[in-house]
């Protein structure tokens, strides 16, 4: 039984704290912290099933009209599912935030059509979504894209590659960023909507990441769509790119957040259960020690996430604070599950307990969405910024 006094804090309202306790109740009662490891697909696409059955996936929607629970994404309500599901279902996790990810872009530039077509089936769980930005060269430094769009009358012609694409081989669709060259840079890049069944579109290959879930290579070899397929206006893809992720950084941070109360949950329970010299594990003084340091950063990052979703959810800017929240939350639950696989001894690295899957799965987390270094530059950059606004103004 996790420690959930943190939802008294004052970043919450009724409807969070409801929320909150709705979802872990639906949680222990259909999922289990398994490793799904002999058919990710499958497994995957059931959950998507469930979550969108039992309406958890509206919250990942905006527009009401559309499937989505309020007009604009609360992100402290998808921080709270997210945590929630990451303590119970890696996987889970990862199904609701592709969704949200995956069809975030429309959610925020999608004309009418596009809206009624794609979200509401995303929202019901009957259409499965994905992001397509990052490429084989172009990582961490998205301008550096070279999937090209070429407009032809009506019509749009993609060729070039997408990598390390969540959902990959089993997406419905792929919201894809290339570069339509109206100006250099990032400036030069258009976003489109492209279905899975689109002529020339295949995948690749398929990758096997630490943590299983579906990923796949892209490949694009004269891929015709319509031009009704844009999403945004011509050139505006980078921005489109840069304010989905904006909406789901933070909540990159709660999930990080949900597997680290996990691992401090298991290792509770072991510290207490466990008889060593005499008597309990958690007898011990440098166990309590390791279980101070873990609550504490577990706390941390809890505050550095409702801050920047509390924040969000007011209309204030949080590309600060989104950053901080990411960057603690991701590298302190490496830590904190760290210290739980050591509390655990030779049961924390055996292969499908627990704590070793969640060894596994938090370690993307410091990798995607901008890896650590890249969350530093923002912050780093931002408190710059604000000095010097400060100083001249
Ligand atoms: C499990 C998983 C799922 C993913 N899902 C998606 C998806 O659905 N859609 C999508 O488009 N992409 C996805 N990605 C891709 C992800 O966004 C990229 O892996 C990430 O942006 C890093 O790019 P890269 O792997 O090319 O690493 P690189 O860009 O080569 O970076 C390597 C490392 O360099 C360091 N680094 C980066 N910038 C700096 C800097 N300025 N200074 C110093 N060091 C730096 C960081 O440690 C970084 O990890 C996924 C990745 C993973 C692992």
């Amino acid at each position: 039984m996790s420690d959930t006094t943190y939802l008294d804090w004052p970043f919450f309202e009724p409807r969070h704290r409801e929320l909150a306790s709705q979802l872990d109740a639906w949680c222990s009662a259909h999922l289990a912290h398994t490793a799904h490891d002999d058919d990710v697909d499958a497994a995957c696409r059931t959950l998507v099933a469930q979550l969108g059955a039992a309406g958890w996936l509206r919250h990942a929607v905006g527009g009401t009209t559309h499937g989505g629970t309020h007009d604009v994404i609360d992100t402290r309500a998808i921080c709270l599912i997210r945590e929630t599901l990451a303590r119970h279902d890696g996987l889970a996790d990862f199904a609701f935030a592709m969704q949200g990810l995956g069809s975030g872009a429309i959610s925020l530039h999608g004309t009418v059509a596009q809206r009624e077509h794609y979200l509401t089936r995303v929202a019901s769980g009957e259409a499965i979504a994905a992001f397509a930005l990052s490429e084989p060269d172009a990582g961490s430094d998205v301008a550096a894209m070279q999937c090209a769009a070429h407009i032809e009358g009506d019509t749009v012609i993609i060729d070039g590659e997408k990598t390390w694409i969540s959902n990959g081989g089993i997406a419905d669709f792929y919201v894809v960023f290339a570069r339509t060259g109206e100006a250099a840079g990032s400036r030069g890049i258009s976003a489109f909507i492209i279905d899975a069944d689109a002529a020339g579109l295949t995948i690749a290959e398929r990758i096997d990441v630490i943590a299983p879930h579906p990923l796949a290579r892209l490949r694009f070899d004269g891929c015709r769509v319509p031009l009704s397929a844009r999403l945004g206006g011509a050139g505006e893809g980078f921005k489109v790119a840069m304010r989905t992720l904006d909406i789901f950084r933070t909540s990159v941070a709660a999930a990080a957040l949900g597997f680290a109360r996990r691992a401090l949950d298991e290792a509770l329970q072991r510290a207490t259960t466990r008889p060593m010299f005499g008597g309990l594990l958690g007898d011990l003084q440098l166990t309590q020690a390791r279980l101070a340091q873990m609550a504490t950063t577990v706390d941390s990052a809890a505050l550095l996430t409702y801050r920047a979703a509390w924040m969000r959810d007011g209309g204030k800017p949080v590309t600060r604070e989104a950053a901080m929240a990411k960057l603690v939350a991701t590298e302190g639950a490496q830590e904190v599950i760290d210290s739980a696989v050591q509390l655990l001894g030779g049961l924390g690295v055996t292969r499908g307990h627990i704590v070793e899957q969640l060894y596994r799965e938090i370690r993307s987390l410091r990798i995607y969405e901008g890896a650590t270094e890249v969350q530093q530059l923002i912050i780093g950059r931002d408190l710059l910024k604000a000095h010097g606004a400060r100083a001249h103004g």
